[in-house]
């Protein structure tokens, strides 16, 4: 087996490149961002994504699965060091460290990518939370949605948070960024459904037409979907809320929505 280097010091400058990925700014001028967790980095290789740093403990990278992620690494002439995992944890930012984390290259689709096929898109206007962020696409790419827009001003998909809270599942996915006036030139040559979700809409969730390609069209966790977006929809739909609460939560919403936009398929 290769031994690769061992890097003990938090002051390693690899060390340290590897943790200002915490950061949005590095992340955004690296084009980089960290997944934890060697079964995460697995799948996502399996998907496509090129691993530029590779760490582990010893032990980590020992293993079959360390092994095959080193060799898959190495073909797209990432680097790969052995650490502690105290250094892991600096990395990451964790008390319980995983034993492998990787950097992974970031990748976002373009909007005409989408297509007319028969199938189901997810839109988010100015998300900001990216716990609810992760929870959604890892909902998406439950029920096989493929293609997810950000549109607007939303948090970052790569940050931390965001990846971890999709437990792997960001790997299955194609996220798209655009504005509010991008998304609408995109509208004008689509041949889909936009389904909007509003908390003034009349029509229940469960009568609507789902024929696809649809898109589902989610608004913002503070101030609901903007008229301008409502204003592109063919079909505005609200989830009945019997108890009397004012919303629902925004990944909540969003899961109850993907689930009955894909009944008849699943
Ligand atoms: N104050 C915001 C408003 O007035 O719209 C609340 C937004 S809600 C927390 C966030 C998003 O979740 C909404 O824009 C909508 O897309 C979706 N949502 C939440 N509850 C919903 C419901 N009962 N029916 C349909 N969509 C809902």
């Amino acid at each position: 087996m290769t031994a690769f280097t061992h890097i003990t010091s938090a002051a390693n400058a690899q060390v340290k490149d590897l943790k200002s990925l915490l950061l949005k700014k590095h992340r955004e001028e690296s084009e980089l961002f960290l997944v934890e967790g060697a079964q995460h980095i697995a799948d996502a290789q399996k998907h496509g994504w090129e691993t530029a740093v590779l760490t582990a403990t010893p032990e980590g990278l020992a293993t079959p699965e360390g092994r095959q992620l080193a060799e898959t690494c190495k073909k797209t002439g990432g680097r790969i060091f052995t650490t502690t995992r105290e250094i892991l944890g600096r990395i990451t930012d964790r008390d319980n460290a995983q034993d492998t984390v990787a950097a992974l290259r970031q990748k976002i689709f373009p909007l005409d990518g989408i297509g007319d096929a028969p199938v189901l898109s997810l839109a988010l206007e100015d998300i900001r939370d990216p716990g609810n962020l992760g929870t959604i696409l890892r909902t998406a790419a439950a029920v096989g949605v493929e293609n997810v827009l950000l549109v607007g001003q939303t948090c970052d998909p790569f940050s931390p948070e965001a990846v971890r809270a999709t437990t792997g599942a960001f790997a299955r996915i194609r996220v798209i960024r655009t504005d509010a006036a991008g998304f609408a030139a995109w509208r004008k040559g689509w041949k889909g459904r936009i389904i909007g979700t509003h908390l003034q809409a009349t029509h229940d969730y469960r009568t609507a037409d789902y024929t696809l390609p649809a898109l589902l069209l989610m608004g913002s966790e503070q101030a609901g979907l903007s008229g301008t977006l409502a204003a592109l929809c063919d079909a505005r739909v609200k989830i009945p809320m019997p108890g009397g609460t004012e919303s629902l939560n925004l990944a909540v919403a969003t899961g109850v929505m993907l689930y009955e936009l894909s009944r008849a398929r699943i």
